[in-house]
């Protein structure tokens, strides 16, 4: 694991190779809108969320970002009317660079809506002003769910969403729906830490369930069917002392970290 190598550089190594400890890498959602009585009260929700929220109130502010590689960027709502570049033009530039980020496009009328999308200037969605709140954020949600590739083949994790099929090592697994979504959401992000109130959001839409056990239950049910999958070895008496044989790999429960007081985890490897 590279963190940990990195964390074991000397102090005048440091600026080079910053000790990492958990990355959490939270769904950022750029806001391009001038207006901050709207722009306040949405990046709040956004936060509230869970999301990562980076406030623009210029269209050459969002194009200079998302122009950037390496700007993590999960989605970007994105206003018509800005003091500069108009939100169509703002669409189309960032399209320009080839990146397939979500856009939501918040338009002042609804007649302008028809306009927005009969452009085709790359936007996705679009929610008319003035809005409510909880509305927005659904279509925040469908967006991202629709970002989730259709076919996923991770470990020996096979997942087909259109199918609804899931195979562990080539043995199809049944998962009840909210299990099935838990993995996908899971799996979409395979390597990186994924919040609590990510997971909430995506898989229940309401995060206000944080502290319920719901989550950790469909979690167990989750690892303990992925775990039935798996070969026999692993269910072995002892089977914990030494090395996992070849084929037992990394054991079961394991394939999903649980990151303490954070969220969970899809091991890659
Ligand atoms: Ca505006």
């Amino acid at each position: 694991m590279s963190w940990r190598s990195r964390s074991t550089a000397r102090d005048g190594d440091r600026r080079f190779t910053a000790p990492r400890r958990i990355v959490v890498r939270v769904t950022t959602v750029l806001v391009v809108e001038d207006d901050p009585a709207i722009s306040g009260p949405l990046s709040r929700a956004l936060q509230r969320e869970g999301y990562g929220v980076l406030p623009v109130a210029s269209g050459v502010a969002a194009v200079s970002y998302c122009a950037d590689p390496g700007a993590e960027v999960g989605l970007v709502i994105l206003d018509l009317g800005l003091p500069d570049l108009d939100g169509l033009e703002v669409c189309r530039r960032i399209r320009a660079f080839g990146r397939e980020i979500p856009v939501l496009m918040l338009t002042a009328r609804t007649d302008e809506a028809d306009f927005v999308v009969g452009l085709d200037a790359g936007a996705d969605d679009y929610v008319a002003k003035p809005f409510r709140m909880a509305e927005l954020l659904a279509r925040v949600r469908a967006l991202l769910r629709r970002r989730v590739p259709a076919l996923m083949d991770i470990g020996g994790v096979r997942v087909d969403a259109a199918a609804r099929r899931v195979e562990v090592d080539g043995v199809e697994v049944a998962l009840a729906n909210k299990e099935f979504e838990l993995l996908r959401v899971m799996m979409s992000r395979a390597g990186q830490v994924v919040t609590r109130e990510e997971i909430l959001a995506e898989v229940w839409n309401d995060p206000s369930m944080k502290t319920s056990k719901t989550l950790d239950m469909h979690m167990s049910w989750l690892r303990r069917k992925l775990a039935g999958a798996r070969p026999a070895a692993d269910a072995a008496e002892g089977g914990s002392v030494g090395a996992p044989g070849p084929g037992a790999a990394t054991g079961t429960d394991q394939r999903i970290s649980t990151v303490r007081g954070v969220g969970f985890r899809f091991e890659t490897d």
